[in-house]
């Protein structure tokens, strides 16, 4: 490719994802955290004791479920299915019969089988590299990203479309539709959960998304953020 043209790509990349001032991330990192410490949600897979194994499975659950729902579920399927070796060896029917009350039983059992199977060959252990836990059954880029945050300790973002809300209030749009190819939302909620507590940052964006930065009626007057932030209302 001409030289001409790479520098005016990398020119148009630089355009499309100036981030915030790091200052201004360091003060939502903080006050957010110090929220987290009072208002966090607890949930059964956030405990000091749950496996790399049951944070995997909590995700997966959680995909398209509100979380108060899986909080009642969780406890029994884990020990219904206690390890990949338990869940790749039951029966799609038992499977979709347990995952029936939470919904889309019959996607979720043939997808948490297929990877339990693979798992289970694995001897429960992930790849290290994002291309090949994403070429594994059943994992997206969001699955990916838990993977890579609770099984081998790297700062990554749960970037879902609530963590995207408010990640946008606060700090800017996105520049494209789809949340997985915006290099600006990728990048900014990557530099918002590189820290020492990615875990307990993530789980806090998302606990404020559910509760105060809500979708229709944001409480501004109650969020942590409301000086910060570029789309605050305080009446
Ligand atoms: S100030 Fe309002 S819009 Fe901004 S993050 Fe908080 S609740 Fe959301």
């Amino acid at each position: 490719m001409p030289r001409r043209k790479v520098l005016l790509i990398k020119k148009l990349e630089r355009m499309i994802i100036r981030l915030p001032k790091p200052r201004l991330i360091r003060q939502f990192r903080e006050k957010l955290l110090c929220w987290y410490g009072k208002y966090g949600r607890k949930f059964p897979w956030r405990r000091a004791s749950t496996s790399k194994y049951q944070y995997i499975i909590a995700e997966i659950l959680l995909q398209r479920t509100r979380a108060e729902t899986i909080a009642v579920f969780f406890p029994n399927f884990v020990r219904e299915f206690p390890s990949w070796k338990n869940l790749g060896s039951a029966s799609v029917a038992r499977l979709q019969r347990y995952l029936q009350p939470i919904g889309l039983w019959r996607r979720r059992a043939a997808s948490v089988k297929a990877l339990a199977r693979e798992m289970t060959k694995r001897n429960g252990i992930f790849p290290k590299r994002r291309e090949d836990i994403e070429a594994l059954p059943g994992i997206g880029q969001y699955i990916a990203n838990a993977v890579l945050l609770f099984c081998h300790g790297t700062p990554q973002p749960l970037l879902d479309v609530n963590m995207a809300r408010v990640l946008e209030r606060v700090f800017g749009p996105r520049k494209l539709a789809d949340i997985r190819y915006d290099p600006y939302l990728q990048e900014l909620a990557k530099k918002v959960v590189q820290r020492k507590t990615p875990a307990k940052l993530n789980w806090a964006i998302l606990d404020l998304a559910s509760t105060i930065c809500l979708i229709r009626k944001p409480r501004c007057s109650d969020c942590p953020l409301a000086s910060i932030c570029l789309e605050a209302v305080i009446a």
